[in-house]
């Protein structure tokens, strides 16, 4: 690759309109080194020079100087899982998760979709950013688990045979538990030391809601008031990871509006996805005069669960939980966020808690949002391979603090034969402060829900 020119606006005729761009700067300060291709799950993969960060990076600079957007182009970008370990691997600072932000919004305006990959992306969206459809489809969900039907059903590989797409959908679908709504405020144990808002999210607050529970519990103890807001809706991740901007804008908007309503100090996020995207909002509201202020403002309280409790330092009992515990990165909590130490650190600070790292730490799962629907074979060589590298570890129970890993590597580890405990980080802190058995974390898969 060529030094990159310094291009104002993209060439007339080329992939890219004038709106945002993929930044020329930021594609000049790739130095072509290739000190990301091992870390990429998709060069890892298949080797393919195009499907690395540098080859995409490539196609973005061909796209601005003249290069039209054709199905090739677009499908080196759609592989890509957004998992940002290039990022974290690029010695020279390049920002590949601005660079594949804004190329994905020109997709999405710029390229005619296939009518079934339209149709696809249509039903995922009229669903996930959705917390009360999501919540409608648990009914119907839990019939499907308790009868067994979803079991008989996958046994036979029809779906998988006629629509691998909602194959995957279907089997990604957690166990259901009971719904456990939270009151709008949870006053603090003891002296208050914050006043948090919390958001419930769509995924995690549908299918995992005993996540958020928890959640709520540790907050408590450690001396945090806890404001629910209840009008809050989807936070706009999956929008803006699929190029969905005017979209994402809209809900990012509308969570402004409700957590400034709360007048919380921090706002704590347990959904890694949710939580980079949040902390990005002064970019995303960035051109809008109503609410750019607004947005930073906003970005500067957003905090990991697991941030908040290390600010915070802890004051709750820790009782002992003898268990061994394999803890999983999502990708957008280490690489986009770069929260590593601080949930290593809660749980090694449980007495009795042995911590296993995971070999190949740094390769997604292959959940990557709602990647594993639109793209199931490699999302499932991904999770067989994470699988296979956490098993290795001997652990009594995979810790990881996303719902979609969670969701991803359950399936996997199902498939995998061996099966073990899955929690999310604050379910483990949860059940220590609570003094629940050990046991309550080896057997179960969601063990607040
Ligand atoms: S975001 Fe992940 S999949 Fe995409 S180019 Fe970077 S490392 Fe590869
Ligand atoms: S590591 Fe960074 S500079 Fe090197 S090829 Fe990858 S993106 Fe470019």
């Amino acid at each position: 690759m060529g030094a990159v020119i310094d291009l104002g606006m993209p060439v007339a005729g080329g992939a890219f309109d004038e709106h945002h761009p993929p930044d020329a700067a930021l594609i000049g300060d790739c130095v072509h080194c290739g000190f990301c291709l091992p870390t990429c799950p998709t060069y890892v993969l298949w080797g393919e020079e195009m499907d690395s960060p540098r080859g995409r990076i490539y196609l973005m600079k061909e796209g601005l100087e003249g290069e039209p957007m054709d199905d090739a182009m677009v499908s080196h970008w759609d592989a890509c899982l957004g998992c940002m370990a290039c990022v974290t691997a690029c010695p020279s600072g390049v920002q590949y998760d601005t660079l594949i932000e804004q190329t994905r919004a020109q997709v999405e305006r710029n390229h005619e979709r296939a009518p079934k990959d339209k149709a696809l992306r249509g039903l995922i969206f009229a669903i996930f950013p959705h917390p009360k459809r999501l919540r409608l489809l648990r009914g119907p969900l839990r019939v499907l688990q308790r009868t067994g039907l979803d079991r008989a059903v996958r046994r036979t590989g029809l779906l998988e045979r006629m629509a691998p797409q909602l194959a995957a959908m279907e089997s990604l679908a957690p166990r259901l538990g009971r719904p456990e709504p939270l009151p709008p405020r949870i006053t603090a144990t003891g002296e208050r030391r914050a006043v948090v808002g919390l958001l419930t999210g769509c995924v995690q607050g549908a299918f995992f809601p005993g996540v958020n529970s928890a959640t709520a519990r540790v907050l408590q103890a450690e001396g945090c008031d806890v404001v629910v807001p209840p009008k809050q809706g989807c936070c706009g991740a999956l929008s803006v990871h699929n190029g969905r901007e005017t979209e994402a804008q809209d809900y990012a908007r509308a969570i402004v509006d409700a957590f400034e309503a709360a007048g919380v100090e921090r706002i704590v996020v347990n959904a890694a996805g949710c939580g980079s995207t949040m902390k990005d909002y002064a970019r995303l509201l960035g051109d809008d005069p109503a609410y750019a202020e607004r947005a930073t403002a906003f970005a500067e309280k957003v905090r990991d669960v697991s941030e908040i409790l290390d600010e915070l330092g802890p004051v709750a009992t820790r009782h002992p939980l003898e268990l061994s515990v394999a803890y999983h990165d999502a990708c957008h909590l280490a690489h986009a966020q770069g929260v590593r130490a601080q949930p290593r650190a809660l749980l090694t600070g449980i007495p009795g808690l042995e911590l296993r790292e995971i070999a190949e730490g740094e390769l997604c799962c292959g959940s990557a949002g709602i990647y594993n629907i639109l793209n199931p074979e490699p999302a499932r060589e991904l999770g067989d391979r994470k699988a296979a590298n956490i098993v290795a570890t001997g652990a009594d129970v995979l810790v990881t603090a996303n719902p979609g890993c969670l969701m991803q590597v359950t399936a996997a580890i199902e498939r995998s034969g061996h099966p073990m405990g899955m929690a999310h980080t604050i379910e483990v802190l949860d059940a220590s402060l609570r003094g629940a058995p050990a046991s309550s974390l080896r057997e179960g898969t969601h063990p607040s829900a």
